[in-house]
């Protein structure tokens, strides 16, 4: 079994920071990856864990996947993130997000965070109350609210770029896309792709939520165990990561892959899987920027500015025809191309630095 210092060492992890505050019941992990570009800037994870182990796993899969993501949208942070390990639904979040907003701020700027699965812009305040650093904040402290419907939009742009690669039109109408997932990501999608004229077919533990689709949006229902085996033109997965996988590529049923959720792929060699298989895949820190570049945008001139996110979002298209472009150039798969064009550009600085220095 692979140490935590040779995991850091191996992915090249800078800082792993374990903090519990016994009076807030706070149990937090957090992970900075590489802080090249900028401070790593990363969300706050709140969930139940099947162990330590696993949580400690997720923080540095999700760091490193942000490092990816900032360096591939072309902004100046590094990659981190927070997870705080618990029921996501509990009520105590002023002392919880306090607590942790006291670990934030003993980092002194290295890690800003923002909101993930679990957490939202009113746990960011709480963390506020204690540092200085935190994004995704309410309109009303001068934010850019929650980022969820940016990283939608950005999904949606992506997904045109996908469908113009395998169908040669990027046109909606008639297309059938499968949304695992119906929350604050995979709502907002759907409305989208709705609207586009797409067919939807929509799994969500929560059945209010499916519900909801099937009147709004004419969607169909189908139970969380049988979303990925649907046949679709995309399937969209917008809930939990690791769901591409070996035991789940055979049943697959779609000609695409692209949607909000944070590392859909268990392992990288699953995407050289669906490569071989002919299944387009989006490379999920590719696809969803969105989100990520909404709340870096409160931290430029000026501070938020909506146009200028969605701007810089609408970049995810042609991000995503050069990945595929050069994968197919390449002959590598898609998300190995992007990891290499994230690696490049954060190697290219470091040169930069050294020759500098
Ligand atoms: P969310 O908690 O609002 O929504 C997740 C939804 O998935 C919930 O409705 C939940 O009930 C559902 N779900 C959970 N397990 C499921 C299962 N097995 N089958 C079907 N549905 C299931 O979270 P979100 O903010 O919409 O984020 C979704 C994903 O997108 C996460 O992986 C997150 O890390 C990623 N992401 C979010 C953002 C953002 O801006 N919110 C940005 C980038 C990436």
């Amino acid at each position: 079994m692979t140490s935590l210092f040779d995991s850091m060492f191996i992915e090249g992890h800078e800082q792993v920071v374990f903090s519990i505050d016994r009076a807030a019941g706070l149990k937090a992990i957090i992970a900075i990856h590489d802080t090249t570009l900028g401070p790593s800037l990363g969300g706050i994870r709140m969930r139940v864990y099947p162990s330590d182990a696993a949580a400690v796993t997720d923080a540095l899969r999700l760091a490193q996947a942000m490092t990816f993501k900032a360096a591939l949208a072309g902004l100046d942070y590094g990659g981190g993130k927070a997870v705080v390990i618990g029921d996501h639904t509990t009520t105590q979040r002023e002392v919880l997000f306090r607590a942790l907003g006291r670990a934030v701020e003993s980092l002194a700027g290295r890690y800003i965070p923002t909101e993930d699965m679990g957490t939202t812009t009113a746990d960011i305040e709480y963390v506020r109350k204690e540092s200085r650093f935190g994004v995704g904040r309410d309109a009303a402290f001068g934010g850019g609210d929650d980022p969820s419907p940016m990283t939608a939009w950005g999904v949606f742009c992506g997904l045109r770029a996908c469908l113009e690669e395998v169908d040669g039109t990027a046109e909606f109408r008639g297309r059938t896309i499968a949304i695992q997932g119906l929350g604050k990501v995979g709502y907002a999608l759907a409305r989208y792709l709705h609207e586009a004229g797409a067919q939807l077919i929509v799994a969500d533990v929560d059945t209010t939520r499916t519900q909801k689709a099937a009147t709004e949006l004419q969607a169909r229902i189908v139970t969380p165990e049988d979303i990925l085996t649907q046949q679709c033109d995309i399937l969209a997965p917008c809930a939990a990561g690791g769901i591409i996988n070996q035991n789940t590529i055979p049943h697959l049923r779609c000609r695409i892959i692209g949607g909000g959720a944070n590392n859909q792929l268990l392992v990288d060699e699953d995407g050289d899987t669906l490569q071989a298989q002919g299944i387009l895949y989006a490379p999920d820190f590719a696809i969803n920027a969105g989100g990520l570049i909404n709340v870096a945008d409160e931290l430029g001139p000026g501070g938020y500015r909506r146009e200028r996110a969605k701007a810089k979002t609408e970049n995810i298209y042609p991000t995503l025809k050069t990945i595929f472009a050069e994968s197919k150039r390449c002959g590598v798969a898609s998300h190995r191309l992007a990891i290499t064009l994230a690696q490049e550009r954060i190697q290219a600085v470091r040169n930069l630095r050294r020759l500098n220095s």
